[in-house]
């Protein structure tokens, strides 16, 4: 129960028990909205198909 625990989005204001660990609920608003979006933008973009290495060279029936 520290005393000067402080908002953890802006880090300014001290933590309202309300909406903590935020100060406010636009703070909290704002916070998980900034973690949403983190979680759709995926660093790199997605692997297209054309870099999987072919087999056709190792397919070599034998037969
Ligand atoms: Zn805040």
């Amino acid at each position: 129960m520290s005393a000067d625990a402080l908002c953890v989005y802006c880090r300014q204001r001290p933590v309202d028990e309300r909406v903590r660990p935020f100060c406010s609920e636009r703070c909290k608003l704002l916070d998980l909205a900034a973690w949403a979006d983190g979680q759709y933008r995926i660093p790199g973009d997605p692997i297209p198909d054309d870099s999987a290495p072919r087999r056709d060279e190792d397919d070599d029936p034998v037969a």
